[in-house]
């Protein structure tokens, strides 16, 4: 592989990575995207559960949906079931093999230039530019600046001596034939997804996706969901179970002289779902902008490369840090506290009152959060679920 100067090394070809890079092309930059997988369009660990507001910021000629949400199903450990619904789809699921590939292959088509099989172990920055260094060859790339959009990556932002993400989950996904159900189901419960839920999500007539969200002995607890969904339904398994980790925190500096952190691999995640796409394509519109005029104004130092984290701190570290004091809330229930707090939901018919709120989106955690801190009615579940 030959060393040659580019303007901008991004680093992973997620969706995030692909899509700085195709805005970054479209403004006359010369990129080069770093991927250590082989090739894209294979089965990735995510649900793939975006706002139709996301699928917009998405930016792709022809989105891979596999189904369309207007409701969904809330089951509590001892089966209570809050059902949200709204009159418009709310979510889509888009197949995330085929969106990284798609993704990839339009910024290729606007001139930017992917490299597989090149996992990048090392960045390393002076005065003039950035040296990338793969795992398995020699050689080196160069470049003005680096992006970094390599997922959860702790690794990767530690070498980089940016601090670290303090916060993650393990995710498990897999493909699951069954007769099926029409909804989105999500799942609570301390035997099935302590502090997080687990979701069956049907994609067609015979296939649906399950997966959860948990801190430890992940593939455990998906055995003991699966279990549960077969005693509804038969149900086999049709792929191997993928994992990934998800960051639940910011990572505390997400820029330095030459070098942006973008996406998961800067925390941009919302803590109470572990979902990032939303949040990733925020924060990479900004970093499009910090990253061109750098460019253009010969200017990459870190003061200059600041704006990126002042704006994308200033549009969503506000709503990431309520949803992070959800979180901590939520994870100190146990099951009988969740079957409770459902119960009474019920009751102080508090998610008809967030469902028929026009003002409240898929992605509005940090809204939905300081809402309901507001409601009288959640202070009427909070005092029951005080009382023994
Ligand atoms: C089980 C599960 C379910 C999820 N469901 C949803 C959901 O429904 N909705 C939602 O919005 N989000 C969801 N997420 C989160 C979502 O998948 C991530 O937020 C999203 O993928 C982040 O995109 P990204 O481009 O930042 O990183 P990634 O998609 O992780 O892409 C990073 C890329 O970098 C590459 N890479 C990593 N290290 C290196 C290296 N050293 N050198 C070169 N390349 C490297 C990787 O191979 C990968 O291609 C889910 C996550 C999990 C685990």
């Amino acid at each position: 592989m030959k060393s040659s100067m580019q303007d901008v090394l991004v680093i992973g070809s997620g969706p995030v990575g692909s899509y700085t890079a195709k805005q970054l092309a479209k403004k006359g930059l010369k990129v080069t995207v770093l991927e250590k997988r082989p090739q894209l369009g294979g089965p990735v660990c995510c649900a793939g559960i975006i706002s139709l507001n996301c699928a917009r910021l998405l930016n792709v000629e022809s989105l891979p949906v596999m189904n369309w949400y207007k409701n969904a199903s809330l089951f509590s450990p001892s089966g209570y079931k809050l059902d949200m619904s709204r009159n418009e789809t709310q979510a889509v699921t888009v197949n995330r093999g085929l969106l990284d590939k798609l993704m990839a292959e339009e910024a290729a088509q606007h001139g930017v230039d992917y490299k597989y099989n090149c996992k990048v172990n090392e960045v390393n920055i002076d005065n003039e530019g950035v040296k990338v260094r793969l795992q398995n060859s020699a050689n080196s790339l160069k470049g003005k600046m680096a992006i970094v959009a390599a997922g959860c990556n702790p690794t990767l932002s530690q070498n980089l001596a940016l601090g670290r993400v303090s916060d993650f989950a393990v995710g498990v996904q897999a493909v699951v034939e069954t007769s099926n159900h029409e909804n989105l189901e999500v799942y609570f419960g301390n035997k099935i997804a302590p502090g997080f839920f687990a979701w069956y999500q049907p994609l067609d007539a015979n296939t649906s996706l399950a997966g959860l969200l948990t801190r430890k002995r992940t593939l455990h607890y998906f055995k003991e969901f699966l279990k549960i969904l077969s005693k509804r339904n038969t149900l086999r398994l049709a792929s191997k179970p993928l994992f990934r980790c998800v960051s639940l925190n910011v990572l505390p500096r997400s820029y330095d002289e030459r070098l942006l952190i973008l996406g998961d691999s800067a925390g941009q995640v919302k803590p109470l779902t572990g979902g990032g796409l939303y949040y990733g394509l925020r924060a990479a519109r900004i970093a499009v902008d910090t990253t061109s005029k750098a460019v253009n104004n010969n200017d990459f130092s870190a003061a200059s490369l600041a704006d990126y984290q002042n704006r994308w701190h200033k549009e969503m570290l506000g709503s990431i840090r309520l949803s992070r004091f959800a979180r901590s809330l939520f994870e100190r229930y146990n099951d009988t506290k969740i079957d409770r707090a459902f119960l009474s939901i019920e009751r102080a018919g508090l998610v008809n009152t967030l469902s028929d709120d026009p003002g409240l989106g898929f992605d509005d955690h940090g809204k939905v959060v300081s809402k309901v801190l507001k409601m009288p009615s959640f202070y009427r579940v909070l005092l029951q679920l005080l009382v023994p």
